[in-house]
């Protein structure tokens, strides 16, 4: 095995690699492609044109394919190396292994054999389109590619339906007319919405709308290239005054009715007066 150009240290280095434009490359996976002593990749074919176009050279490295699919004896050789003091780069096909991408299996094996890893973080489209949609991002659910068969697709949007987080999905564009048709079934198609196709790329576009506008807009075009979809969260849901009247119960048994009030208008996200008014009722009655 010939020397690197610049020796990175030992153990696995995940690298995020662009997912468009090749100038959001990191200046560290840079250094990292360049200096281990293995490069590994989900496709051999990208990871060797991403370096020619920023001009490293293999320099006689062995570029070894690896996917979450390639077998356990294939695992294994990776973890051998790294076991042997190696320095091994880990690129997916794009943006941040792991993410919709191989990689899983391999950090698994590695920390159970508590060997090092490191990442090198960089460009997500997932993370990408959460910047761009203009919708919440302190709290967010990535829900992956929702299933493609229709019965099973349903099922996860309504387990998605009520998740208090901005919902993130990758979708290939064939079927995203049909998931937000879904969407608009599954989370009502008043539901904020925002596709986001061909990320950092020359014909980047960000769509925002009701799921309805949306999935409108969609099932009339011919879309292409690649897509995320995010979905503004529920609107909280309406507590019943039998659902107030039982906070209430438990509350008064240790509070005063203003504390009362207080913690559940709080803790429901009901108007305090009404809480207020109901309380008294109760506690009068
Ligand atoms: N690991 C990648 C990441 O960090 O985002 C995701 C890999 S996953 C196999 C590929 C999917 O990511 C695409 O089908 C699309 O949903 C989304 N994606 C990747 N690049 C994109 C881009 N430039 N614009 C919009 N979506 C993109």
């Amino acid at each position: 095995m010939k020397p690197a150009l610049r020796a990175i240290p030992p153990g696995l280095h995940f690298v995020s690699t662009p997912i468009g434009a090749a100038r959001d490359i990191t200046l560290r996976a840079l250094d990292v492609l360049a200096g281990a002593d293995v490069l590994v990749a989900e496709d051999t074919r990208t990871l060797r044109h991403l370096m020619e176009i920023h001009g490293i050279p293999l320099n006689g490295r062995p570029l070894i394919a690896y996917h979450d699919h390639s077998g356990e004896g294939q695992m294994q050789r990776l973890v051998g190396l790294l076991a042997e003091g190696r320095s091994l780069a880990y690129a997916s096909e794009a943006g941040t292994p792991l993410i919709s991408d191989p990689g899983f299996e391999l950090a698994r094996a590695v920390a159970a054999a508590g060997l090092p890893m490191s990442a090198a973080p960089g460009p997500c489209a997932a993370i990408c389109a959460l910047t761009l949609s203009g919708l919440p991002s302190d709290r967010f659910f990535f829900a992956g590619f929702p299933p493609a068969a229709q019965g099973a697709r349903r099922s996860f949007l309504t387990e998605l339906a009520g998740v208090q987080a901005t919902l993130i999905c990758y979708e290939s564009p064939k079927r995203l007319a049909a998931l937000l048709a879904d969407m608009a079934v599954a989370m009502g198609g008043s539901r904020q919405a925002v596709v986001c196709r061909e990320l950092t790329k020359r014909f980047e576009e960000v769509l925002r709308g009701s799921l309805d506008q949306l999935a409108a807009e969609i099932g009339a075009r011919d879309i292409k290239g690649e897509i995320v979809v995010l979905v503004d969260r529920a609107p909280p849901a309406e507590a019943s005054e039998a659902r107030i009247g039982e906070a209430l119960d438990a509350a008064l048994k240790t509070m005063s009715v203003k504390d009362a009030a207080t913690f559940v208008s709080q803790t429901l996200g009901v108007s305090r007066k009404i809480v207020y008014r109901i309380a008294l009722d109760r506690s009068q009655g």
